[in-house]
């Protein structure tokens, strides 16, 4: 893999980490996407191009907005910067192949819901339906370009496998399991399973054990009660990524091949 190639991928992904940003911001608060442009979350002042370049902006107006000084939260270069860094990672691990944009699209995704389930505590349906689409048309046009028929058929079985667990356990514990995580599931496993149906085992269990530590983590440090569940879909994004990007050599070290 070129640097430059990696380069790119993640200034281009930065770049889309600021819209997922805007993503972030109005879906939750039902405003439109669309329009109007960036405005101040403070002062409503719209915000010029020059003081809306990702990261950069963020570090030269000290975190700051330009009209009336409010703070401008540390979620907006964190946002750019996982999308960028994510946006190489795909790059990386699939190599420019008729599927990658399905898995740039991904990316993105999972740190907009991330975001947004880390600040509402909720996986909004404005998103992930939409995420949903592109990723069916997406992974339609690589197996039709690629003649791979049989990966997406793994991706919908993956769905299934990921999907109906945490339909049951979401049904039988509905405290442990919220509804935004139940439909998370069969997305994150679409998108394992064209890579090969263990790594939706992979992606299941590790977010799983991630989600497992780190409510365990919480009642720990914070000593939140059941009545106030961390979100878990940060860490099922987080277990898909991880199984996307390692989970070939973790399988062969734990099944040999
Ligand atoms: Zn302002």
């Amino acid at each position: 893999m070129k640097p430059l190639e990696l380069a790119l991928a993640f200034v281009f992904g930065v770049a889309f980490g600021s819209f997922a940003n805007v993503a972030v911001y109005r879906v939750p608060r039902g405003f439109s996407v669309v329009s109007p442009g960036s405005l101040c979350p403070g002062c409503e002042h719209p915000i010029p191009w020059y003081d809306n370049i990702p990261l950069a902006s963020f570090l030269i107006l000290r975190a700051r907005c330009r009209s009336c000084g409010v703070h401008i939260s540390v979620r907006y270069p964190v946002v750019e910067l996982l999308c960028g860094l994510a946006w190489a990672a795909m790059v990386w691990r699939i190599g420019v192949h008729p599927e990658l944009p399905a898995y740039l699209a991904f990316a993105t995704a999972l740190v907009t819901l991330s975001a947004i389930d880390i600040e509402h505590h909720r996986l909004p349906n404005k998103v992930l339906g939409p995420a949903s689409i592109v990723g069916a048309v997406l992974f339609l046009g690589a197996a039709a370009i690629g003649g791979r028929w049989v990966n997406l058929e793994h991706a919908a079985l993956g769905a299934l496998f990921y999907g109906l667990p945490m339909l049951f356990i979401g049904l039988a514990a509905p405290s442990a399991m919220g509804g935004g995580d139940v439909k998370f599931a069969p997305y994150l496993g679409f998108h394992l399973g064209w890579l090969g149906l263990r790594l939706v085992l992979a992606g299941g269990l590790l977010g799983l054990v991630a989600g497992g530590l780190g409510g365990a983590a919480a009642l720990l440090v914070g000593g939140k009660g059941m009545k106030d569940p961390i979100p878990f879909g940060p860490f099922m994004a987080a277990g898909a990524l991880a199984a996307i990007l390692l989970g070939h050599s973790i399988l062969s070290v734990y099944v040999g091949g």
